[in-house]
């Protein structure tokens, strides 16, 4: 058995008060080795759990919790435990016909892995080594599971920090282009080969209901709309009209062929650019009952701060003078680097100088299949603020 990884003070001390990844200089030199699921010990011996180390990656060692015993587990009872209470957690949470994320990376204790269930198969993505090295005790377990097919949609920029490729590959089962989920009554086509993420964004789900209960008679206007999931929420809650804006016409067909399959009219779309579009909308004078903004990632790191609060304050200074009387405005941020206080205050400077009062109606986050782990204040990603013209 290796020796366990060992913390330097300083580190150990960061370790106790719940921090979880750890960079070369935070470890002791030791026999350990470079990609392996590892004891870990403060520099007085005293047990920290687990951890994953990988010495081709900058962060080198990510804390994964307790584990009974001095030793380290055999990685495939290792994995088998974390993925079964990882999907315990979420039981009952969606139907079987349902999309779900399984695993949430560090906030389920199995850093760098996310599993997402679309309907009766899964689709991975990796930004470890270790989980890497350990595919062949993850991806046996969900078959054993029943899960039809299992993907790994490893095309996202991360792994390039890690230096693993980035590639696509099916790792189990049969190959399908597509699957429907049910989500809420509405069905969804998850393109699961070439939609965004893994296909779709399950973090939105409770914004999407949220839109659905508020859009019965109302116009709505979905901006950076994908494949329309907002739009179809509300074209479900009885909106009036709908109009969906993307840069990606792909997207926006599937939108309206997910809209004729779900049985519901009203939806126009837009293939534009949303910065253009909302412009020339506020100079038009047209005005929305409901409005949703749900922008990519505009700071994806702390360089790009700055420039990415800038384009949150102007789209958003745009779409709060597209509101008519009454109206709510669904306001979304997933930029990690973008606190929440960042992101209100946004909203402040966005609503300077309006001839009408702003409210913040309610705070939202991503879905309880999303867990935000307090020590990782990172992975409290998605910001979604509702705000009212009163
Ligand atoms: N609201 C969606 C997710 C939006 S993701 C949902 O709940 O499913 C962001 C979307 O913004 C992507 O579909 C992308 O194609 C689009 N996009 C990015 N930049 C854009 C731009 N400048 N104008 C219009 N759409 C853009």
């Amino acid at each position: 058995m290796s020796d366990p990884v060992v913390l330097t003070a300083n580190a150990s001390k960061l370790a106790r008060k719940g921090h979880p990844w750890f960079y070369a200089d935070d470890l002791m030199a030791g026999d350990v080795p470079p990609i392996a699921l590892v004891r870990v010990n403060d520099e007085t011996g005293r047990d920290l759990g687990l951890g994953f180390h990988s010495a081709p990656s900058k962060l080198r060692l990510r804390l994964c919790g307790g584990w009974p015993g001095t030793g380290v587990p055999d990685p495939e009872q290792f994995f088998a435990e974390r993925l079964s209470a990882s999907v315990a957690r979420r039981s009952g949470l969606v139907g079987s016909r349902g999309a779900c994320r399984v695993v949430h990376a560090e906030a389920d204790g199995l850093p760098g892995l996310v599993i997402d269930r679309y309907g009766e198969g899964h689709v991975l993505q990796s930004t470890s080594w270790v989980v890497e090295q350990h595919l062949d005790s993850i991806v046996p377990w969900l078959a054993a599971q029943g899960s039809s097919f299992v993907i790994a949609r490893n095309d996202v920029a991360a792994r390039r920090f890690e230096k693993l490729p980035e590639e696509t590959r099916l790792l189990h089962g049969q190959r399908v282009e597509t699957v429907t989920v049910e989500e809420e009554g509405l069905l969804f086509t998850v393109r699961l080969w070439t939609g965004h993420k893994t296909g779709l964004y399950l973090d939105q789900r409770p914004a999407r209901r949220r839109v659905g209960q508020l859009a019965s008679g109302r116009s709505v206007l979905d901006l950076f709309a994908y494949q329309g999931g907002f739009s179809l929420a509300a074209l479900k809650g009885g909106a009036r009209s709908v109009l969906a804006v993307d840069q990606s016409r792909g997207a926006l067909d599937q939108a309206d062929a997910d809209a004729e399959a779900n049985g519901l009219s009203g939806l126009e779309t837009l293939a534009e650019n949303a910065f253009g579009v909302t412009r020339s909308l506020r100079s038009e004078g047209r005005q929305f009952d409901l409005v949703v903004l749900d922008p990519p990632a505009f700071c994806k790191n702390r360089r790009e701060l700055a420039g990415g609060l800038r384009g949150y304050r102007d789209l958003n200074r745009t779409a709060v003078r597209l509101l008519a009387e009454g109206g709510y405005l669904l306001t979304c941020s997933c930029s990690h680097h973008l606190t929440l206080p960042m992101f209100e205050d946004v909203l402040r400077q966005a609503a300077a100088d309006l001839p009408f009062r702003l409210v913040l109606r309610e705070r939202l986050m991503a879905g309880p299949d999303h867990p935000v782990w307090v020590s990782l204040p990172e992975s409290e990603y998605l910001k979604v603020l509702l705000l009212q013209r009163t």
